[in-house]
């Protein structure tokens, strides 16, 4: 692509206009959250505008969001209502690993969203491991709520409010189209629609414009590549380098269907991700439609077994029409794979143009999320103060990939299963060093907050404790535990079952929720549609 340049930008050239390249998830989470802030930060006005191009296709997946996402939909303005029919969404209370350890019928286990009841977590385990049963089951109430299909909140709880902690899963075009025209009706983003085809800088490498084929050029002060895996800016441009962790997640594609469901059926409260001989199967309820993808390592297993995988789990979990056609498989290629930095001088990488990890646990959105937290509180008023943001984004967001992938990898490193594909997970050569070493500490002592110093680390102790003790990992041995401690962890669980009777018999189901939402709110359906 043709670089131009011009003369340099003094640090006190104030930062006003935001240019934001490409119009997918991230594109639009981006413009909204800033533009959401810009209309309430009358002292600072920003401009925002957002370039996207008519030639190239959004990504059209993502449809598993963390908790995350309702603090995002509410600074953004959009009601949990006007969210939930626009989106054709459902709420998502965490994953559910199918076949992970061995393969046996009977090998699932849960990771909530919610996490267990405020003890020593070595009481707990401890508790659990005389007790018996799944951990998830044992230390909160979410198993149970899940298990169940029920809703997280009652309708008459103000938006974005939980009994339980909860996200969504969602249809990713029709949050796309929501954000746009929100952005662009509501929050006052102008809207591009054009390809960008080359790049203006400074002499010394900021840039000043993006140059599209009919709109001519569009200048910026910052600038946010939402370009996806073509990466105009970070990549194209800078030249960025990227790490590669394909030697600890090997997978690297995806055969992705969207199966209609019945009216009335049952819609999951979680995730439902079920291992195969070389990779997993998403399997995500929505309240017209199940969207289920088989994710495998081109290295282990051919194109082809993949499609046979992925038809196999379609007739045994809808066996209402065991010979129906099947609709086509769509096939996505990745890599897992980040940026070495996110920020580079004026231009910062959100979404796809940052790096993916494979879809193992939805980290993609939420990245996107606290990338945008990141910058808009610590937003630099001026050119100066832009290096020295960048300098701590990247920190930051070095270590939460490195975290994120140790933690994706420890859903594979545990498996007892034979297959090349998870003895080669088990290769010591394939795991991260800083992972291999809190294994050796959880032989002695479970996962706890002293693990994850970082206030606002992205997986907590408790995520690790869920897939640990779901994988069959061994609690560690302890010696007599005192009277009193065993008593205080007594009470609490049988707090947990009365929790767990209690909000069993008063949520609604997903389904009973959403239909009823259906029905009472259909003008409000209309204006989102
Ligand atoms: C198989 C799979 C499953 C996934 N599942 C999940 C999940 O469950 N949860 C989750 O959080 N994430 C998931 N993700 C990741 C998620 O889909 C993405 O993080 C999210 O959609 C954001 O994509 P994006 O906006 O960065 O890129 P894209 O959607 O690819 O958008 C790129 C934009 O850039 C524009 N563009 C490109 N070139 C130009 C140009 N020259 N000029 C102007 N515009 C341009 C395009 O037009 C487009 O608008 C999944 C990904 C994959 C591959």
């Amino acid at each position: 692509m043709a670089t131009n340049t011009g003369p340099g930008i003094t640090s006190d050239h104030p930062i006003t206009h935001i240019v934001i390249v490409g119009g997918g998830t991230a594109g639009w989470l981006t413009a909204c959250l800033i533009g959401a802030r810009a209309d309430r930060d009358t002292a600072r006005p920003l401009s925002v505008t957002l370039v996207e191009s008519p030639d190239v296709a959004t990504i059209g997946v993502g449809e598993g969001t963390w908790p995350t996402m309702r603090r995002t939909l509410e600074r953004i303005g959009i009601t949990e209502t006007d969210f939930l029919l626009a989106c054709d969404a459902a709420f998502k209370q965490g994953s559910r690993f199918d076949g992970w350890r061995t393969g046996a019928a009977d090998d699932s286990y849960l990771h909530p969203f919610t996490a267990p009841v405020d003890g020593d977590p070595r009481d707990l385990v401890s508790a659990w491991s005389e007790h018996g049963g799944r951990f998830a089951d044992m230390v909160g109430a979410q198993g149970a709520i899940c298990h169940h299909d029920l809703a997280p909140r009652q309708r008459a709880m103000p938006d974005y409010a939980g009994t339980l902690n909860y996200a969504y899963h969602l249809d990713a075009g029709k949050l796309a189209a929501l954000l746009t025209r929100h952005a662009t009706e509501r929050l006052g983003v102008r809207h591009v629609r054009d390809h960008v085809v080359g790049i203006d800088g400074t002499e010394h490498g900021d840039i000043v414009a993006v140059r599209t084929r009919a709109s001519g050029a569009i200048a910026g002060d910052l600038f946010v590549d939402c370009t996806g895996h073509a990466a105009l800016l970070i990549g194209d441009h800078y030249g960025v380098a990227t790490i590669d962790r394909d030697r600890e997640l090997f997978n690297d594609r995806a055969l992705a269907v969207q199966m209609p469901v019945a009216a009335g059926s049952p819609i999951a409260s979680q995730t439902n991700a079920t291992a195969h001989a070389a990779g997993w199967i998403w399997d995500i309820g929505l309240p017209t439609r199940r969207g289920i993808g088989c994710v495998y390592s081109s290295g282990h297993l051919s194109d082809d077994a993949a499609a046979d995988t992925l038809t196999r789990h379609i007739r045994a979990t809808a066996p209402d029409a065991p010979d129906a056609p099947l609709p086509t498989f769509r096939q996505l290629k990745f890599q897992s794979r980040h940026r070495a930095k996110f920020w580079e001088r004026n231009c910062l990488a959100v979404g796809l143009s940052a790096g993916f990890l494979e879809p193992l646990e939805a980290s993609a959105i939420v990245l996107i999320e606290l990338s945008l937290d990141a910058l808009l509180d610590n937003f630099p008023s001026h050119r100066g103060a832009m290096d020295i943001q960048a300098t701590r984004f990247n920190t930051l967001f070095r270590y939460r990939w490195d975290r994120i992938v140790e933690f994706l990898k420890l859903h594979y490193v545990l498996s007892e299963r034979d297959e090349p594909y998870w003895r080669d997970h088990r290769d010591a050569a394939s795991i991260p060093p800083r992972l291999v070493e809190l294994l050796a500490l959880w032989r002695h002592q479970p996962p706890s907050r002293a693990d994850f110093p970082m206030i606002d680390e992205i997986f907590p102790a408790a995520s690790y404790q869920y897939v640990l003790y779901g994988m069959g990992f061994p609690p560690p041995t302890r010696g007599p535990i005192a009277t009193a401690d065993r008593a205080r962890t007594e009470t609490l669980l049988a707090q947990i079952d009365q929790r767990r009777r209690m909000l069993a018999a008063g949520l609604p189901s997903n389904r009973a929720y959403l239909d009823a939402l259906r029905h009472t709110t259909a003008p409000a359906m209309e204006l989102s549609a």
